[in-house]
């Protein structure tokens, strides 16, 4: 069986899901289009009313939400509380905003004789979403709160080992009233998710995940001639100028590498510190890391959770093999982490040249790559150095300045003294092999819309 719940911490397989059928997913393709035809004819106070009784009822029922998260991928309890709420924050923004941000434009003309032109923003219909498991709900509220709110309809396919938290939000949006049809988990094969693609009755893809898979899929969705957006991976620069506070710079170092065990797309992955400092940054951040506890999820003292799987944690065990055979050192840091659950040593790499091809790659979990600059233009270089393109951060005393190093930085989203950060009222998305598009606000709702022309002559 693909589809599994399978505790990242104690092991045990808690249950199984079988494939959608062909017919299943022809029927669910069939009843997103009918929710469609009736979906964008209600107005967006309707739609609102939908979305924030869904924000309602993930805050009112925030604890057995977060459980699912805990037990289905392992995050810590109190990192799955925080995402149901920015799940929520989600719903509710564009409960509050959406009309306003899809507001008809209206276009300049030169003169009255011309008549008056503007655009109006019509939903496409029904799309697909691909969702990770590093977010089991935020990821599917960042793509369904806009586009529901837009007037489209969806179908999910999500991440083989979460597929009971995304059948808990399939039930969550029907019991805050969205029309049966308008948002449908699928347990879906690759073959039925190209076939869902292919179909006239399907307008777009979201995907958020690999860069193997964005390729894939963005492929696909090329050949049909269908809209696509790519949240894929990241290897975010953390960059330290000679005058941070390195005590409050180490704090969100660690952090900003290890919550949610290190698997954030936005991790701070590689750390690029001015040599004037480096050497006082390395011997602080090691002792932060080391202070961290890994353990069971639920304890509210463990601040280091497990992998999603024992699969992910053999993959980064065999990468930072092969970041050393290519030269790097590997330096694991803090007591040993427990024999069970998928844990793996946090371990900081460093001498990691420029012919090392680890250097280019994401490491997804609790492994830090630090490099030493020669001084600040030679920490932009290191951070531009990418195949990446996601988020970044610029850590100093003169946040006027840090603004100025924020520009040269080529990436979708850089923050200044902190790492890089999730809020409902912010922009996500990257450039280069991060992906291509935006979610959240307004640039998210306007992906699948049709922004079309009205002039009245
Ligand atoms: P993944 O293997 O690419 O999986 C993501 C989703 O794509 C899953 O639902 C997966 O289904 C599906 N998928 C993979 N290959 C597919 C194919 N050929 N056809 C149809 N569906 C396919 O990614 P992951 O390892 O779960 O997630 C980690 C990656 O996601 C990291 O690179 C991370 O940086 C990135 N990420 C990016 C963002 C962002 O917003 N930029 C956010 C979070 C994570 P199965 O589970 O069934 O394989």
């Amino acid at each position: 069986m693909a589809y599994a719940t399978t505790n990242p911490y104690t092991g045990e397989v808690l249950k199984t899901f079988p494939d959608a059928t062909d017919a299943e997913v022809e029927q669910a393709v069939a009843n997103a289009h009918d929710a469609f035809l009736a979906w964008k004819e209600t107005t967006f106070a309707e739609r609102a009313k939908v979305m924030q009784a869904a924000a309602d009822l993930l805050r009112k029922d925030i604890d057995p939400y977060a459980k699912l998260l805990t037990i289905e991928m392992g995050k810590l309890f109190a990192e799955a509380r925080a995402e149901v709420e920015l799940s929520a924050n989600i719903l509710e923004y564009y409960a509050r905003n959406a009309e306003t941000l899809l507001a008809p434009q209206e276009l300049p003309v030169a003169s009255a004789a011309e008549g008056k032109a503007r655009i109006v923003h019509d939903p496409l219909g029904v799309l697909l979403c691909i969702e990770p498991w590093n977010f089991p709900y935020y990821q599917i509220a960042r793509i369904i709160a806009p586009q529901l709110s837009a007037g489209n309809t969806m179908l999910l396919k999500h991440a083989s080992n979460v597929p009971q938290s995304a059948a808990a939000f399939e039930r969550l949006m029907r019991e805050a009233g969205l029309p049966e049809g308008a948002f449908q988990n699928l347990y879906a094969t690759r073959t039925q998710v190209e076939r869902i693609l292919n179909d006239p009755r399907v307008h777009g893809v979201a995907l958020t995940g690999s860069e193997d898979a964005g390729a894939i899929i963005a492929a696909q969705a090329g050949k049909a001639l269908k809209k696509s957006t790519m949240e894929l991976g990241g290897a975010d620069a953390f960059v330290v100028l000679a005058d941070a506070d390195l005590e409050k710079t180490t704090k969100w170092a660690v952090f900003g590498r290890h919550w949610n065990g290190g698997q954030v797309c936005v991790s701070s992955k590689r750390m690029i510190i001015v040599d004037e400092v480096y050497d006082r940054f390395l011997e602080r951040y090691k002792t932060g890391v080391a202070g961290l506890k890994a353990g069971d999820p639920f304890n509210p003292e463990t601040t280091l959770a497990p992998l999603s799987s024992q699969a992910a944690a053999d993959d980064l065990k065999a990468k930072i093999r092969l970041a050393v055979s290519h030269g790097a050192t590997a330096t694991e840091v803090g007591p040993d982490v427990p024999n069970q659950g998928a844990f793996v040593q946090p371990t900081i790499l460093t001498d990691i040249g420029e012919d090392n091809p680890a250097r280019y790659w994401e490491f997804f979990g609790p492994v830090s790559m630090l490099f030493r600059a020669k001084d600040e233009d030679d920490a932009v270089r290191i951070a531009n150095d990418s195949p990446f393109g996601l988020g970044g951060s610029v850590f100093t005393s003169d946040t006027e300045h840090g603004a100025k190093v924020a520009e040269k930085i080529s990436t979708g989203m850089v923050f200044v003294n902190h790492p890089t950060m999730v809020k409902a009222d912010l922009p996500f998305g990257g450039i280069r092999r991060s992906g291509y598009g935006r979610e959240l606000l307004g640039l998210g709702i306007k992906e699948f819309v049709n922004h079309k022309l009205i002039d009245v002559v």
